[in-house]
């Protein structure tokens, strides 16, 4: 297929989003990604949902398009995506689809689809599928050769068993821990209270049904929608609490006196975990890190690499350099002897065996410095995204500029990170530095610079 020949996009940084019954999520629309998806993948496919209302019509519809090109499928029900992605990989699938708006409200819904080798597809894969799909190059089965459907029901419980496999489940049960765990009412309701119960973990559960109404909180773990368990933490007796997202790739943790834990810290304290005891090792993650990660990374031994904002681009790294650990400040935290992806019940059973052998999560926590982070936003049109920002590389001078991804710039006490969305017409202005007060004065500053640039 002529990938040369670019299409236009259906894929974006997290497979294909929308709002559910229009043109661009509805049940005829993914009847046709169904086909361009058999078509490309030509085998065995597996598809699984999180827990949202529309998953049923959509799967119906996709998994239709699928068979329609002879290829079979293995329905694995409501399960994380992180268990689909570890059961494609493990039973060689020619390919993996999960119907999955993660962290979006309930009226969105997408298909993310997967690589044999578990890992979220590739944007070279994911432009032969869009061709497929608008050409309507689709692969016709005759009518002996029609694809199956037929359930996979296994998969949850096989994705647990691999956890228990990387984790010191003697020491965990030992340390006789009790959790507060929050499923967001998705996924992760089939398969993080079953990864406890096999540790001997003692936990209470919130939001524990799958609810495609999401009527405990929406399924982004912001503080916000955290309320609920901290306050539960906060009543004393559990050595951690955890949230997950709609689709549990993503874990966010609160410590045993109930403060929040921003997705950075849990990734600074794994990684300076796994370096210490690995004598070493590089860590990788995204340019919108917080510094507190280098910073833990350095005094366990180890470095760490930069790469540009998204998990599929941290993965991808983790695997070309042999990284130890990786991930994003978002609660996306990737175990390499595990899978090549984000992986929230993979985080709980790490903070859980690093509690157990070193001690209360508070106290650990001390040792991670912290910093204060602003985020803001200014209006830019996107035809001159790219000179704006290529003029504030060229005219910073004095310090470190980093151009991975944005415009970074390493200024004595902090950085900024000036982004260019690539949905809206804005750029994103983040900074970071010791205290809130300069950290908003920075964002301030360069808000004004780049405003400055914007105008010519
Ligand atoms: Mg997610």
């Amino acid at each position: 297929m002529a990938a040369e020949e670019k299409a236009p996009r259906l894929f974006g940084t997290n497979g294909v989003r929308g709002v559910v019954n229009t043109p661009q999520m509805d049940c005829r629309f993914a009847l046709r990604l169904g086909m361009a998806i058999g078509t490309f993948m030509n085998g065995t496919v597996m598809i699984a949902t999180d827990a949202r209302t529309s998953n049923e019509m959509l799967k119906s519809s996709c998994v239709a398009g699928i068979m329609a090109t002879g290829c079979e499928v293995l329905d694995l029900g409501v399960v994380p995506t992180p268990a689909i992605q570890y059961a494609v990989r493990k039973k060689g699938a020619a390919g993996g689809v999960m119907i999955t708006a993660s962290h979006n409200p309930p009226e969105f819904n997408g298909v993310k689809c997967i690589d044999p080798d578990g890992t979220e597809m590739s944007r070279r894969n994911e432009e032969t599928i869009e061709f497929i799909y608008h050409k309507e190059a689709f692969e016709r089965a005759g009518w002996e050769s029609i694809g199956r459907s037929r359930p996979y029901p296994t998969a949850a419980e096989e994705y647990v068993d691999g956890i228990l496999a990387k984790v010191d489940g003697a020491a965990i049960r030992k340390a006789n821990l009790r959790i507060a765990v929050d499923c967001s009412n998705g996924a992760a309701a089939y398969t993080t209270p079953r990864l406890l119960e096999k540790l001997g973990v003692r936990y209470v559960t919130l939001n524990g049904d799958p609810n495609g109404a999401f009527p405990g909180h929406h399924s982004e773990p912001t503080p916000e929608n955290t309320e609920e368990l901290v306050n539960l933490v906060k009543q004393g007796g559990f050595d951690f609490g955890v949230i997950h997202d709609g689709d549990a790739d993503r874990s966010i943790f609160v410590d045993d006196q109930g403060r929040y834990m921003y997705g950075d810290r849990s990734l600074a304290l794994v990684a300076y975990n796994r370096v210490l005891d690995m004598k070493g090792g590089l860590v990788v993650t995204t340019v919108g890190s917080s510094m507190c990660v280098e910073d833990a990374v350095k005094i366990g031994g180890g470095t760490v690499m930069y790469t540009r904002v998204g998990s599929p681009v941290v993965a991808r790294a983790m695997m070309e350099t042999g990284a130890v650990f990786g991930g994003e400040e978002n609660g996306g935290l990737i175990f390499p002897e595990h899978q090549y992806c984000r992986d929230g019940g993979m985080s709980v059973a790490a903070i859980l065996e690093i509690i157990a052998k070193n001690g209360r999560l508070s106290d650990l926590l001390e040792r991670i410095p912290q910093y204060s982070q602003f985020k803001t936003k200014t209006p830019c049109p996107d035809k001159k995204k790219e000179s704006v920002m290529a003029k504030l590389a060229a005219t910073t001078e004095g310090v470190r500029v980093d151009t991975t991804d944005g415009v970074k710039i390493f200024v004595e006490d902090g950085w900024v990170l000036v982004r260019p969305s690539g949905t809206e017409p804005i750029f994103r202005v983040f900074t970071e530095a010791k205290t809130p007060e300069r950290a908003e004065a920075l964002a301030g500053l360069y808000k004004k610079r780049v405003n400055q640039l914007i105008r010519g």
